[in-house]
């Protein structure tokens, strides 16, 4: 697999073709942001931790059923990923009110949400990724109408899968994004699954273990990254 031009510079991620047109090169940069890419920071090892982080996920994930891009690992900062073409749009499953959701809402923050609720996020960091439904969705032509319901579906999935994998760890799963993408006429997960993008509490303390850790300068980001991750039991 030969790596061949940087397609896209993500805040976290840089992306790379590769002499299979299918197939890309996802680099984990120890590059760590927040709001909106207002404040970044080079964390030690960040990259590394992530990138076995998500590899074991999304490794866990197809095993269980959920159709992923993940390919497989090819060093510790990069991996192989299928080619999707990406729905710009984020999924949110909450399990406990944090975040956004308490400031938009005014709600307590902390509270077991049953059922859990579900947000859709228009990625777009000049707009600071609106909140949207699911008519918007389908009336800008976003993705189907089809498309919206496998990515709800599958969202949850996700969270009946890994509330029990970070449960069995000692470990609340508060919330996470997911984003899809379309390939060879199937929706895939994409992008990543890591302490970057979803909210990891202890079960006991409700120490926050995850990108909170940055976002609230608490300090201890990368080394409760790997907490978690020797919790799950991935090899760093
Ligand atoms: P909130 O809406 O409370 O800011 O975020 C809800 C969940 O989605 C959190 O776990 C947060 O980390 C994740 N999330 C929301 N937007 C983004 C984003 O643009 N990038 C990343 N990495 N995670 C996000």
């Amino acid at each position: 697999m030969q790596k061949l031009d940087e397609l896209y510079a993500g805040k976290a991620k840089s992306v790379f073709t590769t002499d299979d047109e299918n197939l890309l090169i996802l680099e984990f940069r120890d590059d760590t942001s927040a709001f909106d890419g207002e404040k970044i920071v080079q964390l030690d090892r960040k990259g590394m931790v992530n990138n076995k982080f998500n590899a074991f996920i999304m490794q866990k994930l197809e095993a269980a059923g959920i159709p992923t891009h993940f390919e497989k690992l090819l060093s510790d900062n990069e991996a192989l990923v299928k080619k999707l073409d990406m729905i710009a749009v984020e999924c949110v499953v909450r399990n406990i009110s944090t975040g956004s959701m308490v400031k938009r809402l005014g709600v307590e923050d902390g509270l077991t949400l049953n059922p859990p609720t579900f947000e859709f996020f228009l990625k777009n960091d000049a707009l600071h990724d609106p909140m949207i439904n699911d008519y918007h969705i389908r009336s800008f032509g976003w993705a189907s109408e089809d498309e919206v319901a496998t990515m709800k579906r599958l969202t949850f999935q996700v969270n009946d899968i890994l509330k029990k994998l970070f449960d069995d760890a000692g470990l609340l799963l508060v919330d996470y994004k997911l984003e899809f993408g379309r390939y060879q006429g199937e929706l895939v997960l994409g992008d990543e699954f890591t302490p970057d993008g979803c909210r990891l509490w202890d079960k006991e303390t409700r120490e926050k273990m995850d990108k909170d850790r940055f976002r609230q300068d608490l300090g201890d980001v990368v080394e409760s990254y790997e907490a978690v991750a020797r919790r799950l039991g991935v090899d760093l």
